[in-house]
């Protein structure tokens, strides 16, 4: 029965995946979600619902609109893709429970605000709300261990990102401070330690990667979401890998 059931979720997460994606980059635009229907950047030619399929149109079309041939780019199918890929790892290590539920609001949330941030540099406030007030009463529901955790991880995240935007003058966006708060409440003490740490170090590796300047704004979303992801999914494992080496 399990690939049946991660078949089905990971259809289920391309088409979140791919409205996802419209959300992150229609809503800092303060454009609809619902019109005008998703249609060519270039020549506004409409999409038929085949090619709205997510991946596979974009496999079968080569990545191009099929009236003015401009190519789409293969940003939007990669996290369309991710979505789906992270819904069945989530099923596998949570099985149908209320933390399932956490860890896909989880990583919508983060789908959303990488397509947002990457596109325009926006973690919207909006968005935050919207995970946050779900994602702390599931939290509640299905309580850390020990139950205060939740505080400790929520206070630590947004207190610690805080500081570093006061001491860097402005140089961490505001709403890195506040996404850290929701991390920290759904991820607790240990794990967000662990996601600041994976964070930092690929955030490094990407300034690095792209040969960004110093003082140079990159969104630093995409660094947190990996980061708390890995952290959330193999957290634990990591540690005691990392204790293994000190020791
Ligand atoms: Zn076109």
């Amino acid at each position: 029965m399990t690939i049946i059931f991660s078949i089905f979720i990971f259809s289920f997460g391309l088409v979140l995946g791919s409205f996802y994606n419209v959300v992150g980059s229609r809503l800092p635009k303060g454009e609809s979600i619902m019109s005008p229907p998703s249609h060519c950047e270039n020549c506004h030619h409409q999409l038929s619902a085949w090619e709205l399929i997510p991946v596979i149109s974009y496999i079968f079309l080569c990545g191009a609109c099929r009236k003015c041939k401009r190519k789409y780019g293969v940003f939007h199918p990669i996290m369309e893709l991710l979505t789906a890929v992270l819904f069945v790892i989530a099923y596998l290590c949570f099985d149908f429970s209320t933390e399932l539920l956490i860890a896909w609001l989880f990583i919508s949330l983060f789908t959303i605000i990488v397509v947002s941030d990457i596109c325009y540099m926006i973690i919207q406030d909006k968005i935050l709300v919207a995970f946050g007030i779900p994602l702390t009463f599931l939290r509640v529901l299905t309580p850390l261990e020990p139950w205060w955790d939740m505080l400790v991880g929520g206070l630590f995240g947004f207190g610690l990102f805080l500081l570093i935007a006061i001491m860097s003058k402005g140089g961490m966006g505001g709403g890195d401070i506040k996404l850290y708060l929701i991390i920290g409440l759904v991820l607790g003490f240990k794990l967000t330690f662990i996601s600041i740490i994976l964070a930092a170090f690929i955030g490094l590796f990407v300034a690095i990667v792209t040969r960004t300047k110093k003082g140079q704004p990159l969104p630093f979303a995409p660094s947190i979401a990996v980061g708390s992801l890995l952290s959330y999914f193999y957290g634990s494992e990591l540690f005691n890998l990392y204790l293994r080496l000190l020791l």
